[in-house]
């Protein structure tokens, strides 16, 4: 239902909690971040509202500058803990948020179960990570791997990704709305400008099939054959 992410210094948790309390009025079931840690991924969600998140921020303070946040609104699996985002494949390695559906899910499910992939949730989200994690295994590197992954997916999506050790965020959109917010000293990707109003009104609306990749000093916005493309940046004029 709403997507989150950061990446500039300071720690991302405040960040990512301001973005999706501010995203509230979007109505969810569940919300979860993931948080590069500077050793792996920290993954905390649950079923319930921003509080109930804050309580397991609380209690496991995780830290870092790059991580992507999520409400959701099930539409595939109850909302349960196991069901809500971010997503994680075999490990932790690399973790996923998504709004909207992916419809060929069952057939990439069935591929990689036949491939030794064991899930642990009923969304159709878990394949996505599944897939980018399968890419990294044959020596891809983090951008190829969600371009191939990104590559079999059918619906309407926006998604956004972090890997283990690589200080970027990847994400790209299919019919659902993706923002991206450029601040002084990083960037912010929302599903909805509001997420980080408080923190820059300079924005680039992601176009369909846009991929944008963004690093602590730079970002690029590549179309799904990856080559670049150039996108204005609007100033919002915002009154509350
Ligand atoms: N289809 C996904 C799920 O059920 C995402 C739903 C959403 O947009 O929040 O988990």
């Amino acid at each position: 239902c709403g997507i989150t992410g950061r990446i500039r210094s300071g720690n991302a948790v405040e960040d990512l909690m301001a973005g999706l309390e501010n995203l509230e009025y979007r109505g969810y079931d569940s919300a979860g971040l993931a948080i590069q840690n500077g050793h792996g991924i920290d993954v905390l969600k649950c079923e319930g509202e921003a509080d109930q998140l804050r309580r397991l921020v609380d209690q496991h303070r995780p830290s870092g500058s790059i991580g992507i946040g999520h409400t959701r609104w099930s539409t595939h699996g109850p909302p349960t803990d196991e069901n809500a985002h971010p997503h994680t494949g075999m490990t932790d390695r690399v973790a996923v948020v998504h709004n909207g559906i992916i419809e060929n899910y069952d057939v990439l499910r069935e591929e990689l179960k036949d491939r030794g992939h064991e899930f642990t949730s009923d969304t159709d989200t878990e394949v996505v990570p599944h897939l980018v994690e399968e890419f990294l295994d044959d020596g891809a590197e983090p951008f190829d791997a969600f371009m191939s992954a990104v590559d079999r997916l059918e619906g309407s999506y926006a998604l956004a990704m972090i890997v283990e050790g690589t200080d970027a965020i990847f994400a790209t959109r299919n019919g659902s709305p993706l923002v991206v917010g450029l601040a002084d000293d990083g960037f912010f990707l929302a599903s909805d400008v509001p997420a980080f109003i408080e923190f820059t009104d300079q924005v680039i609306y992601l176009e369909n099939e846009d991929v944008a990749v963004l690093r602590p000093d730079s970002y690029g916005i590549f179309d799904r054959s990856a080559t670049a493309v150039d996108r204005p940046v609007d100033t919002i004029e915002w009154s509350s």
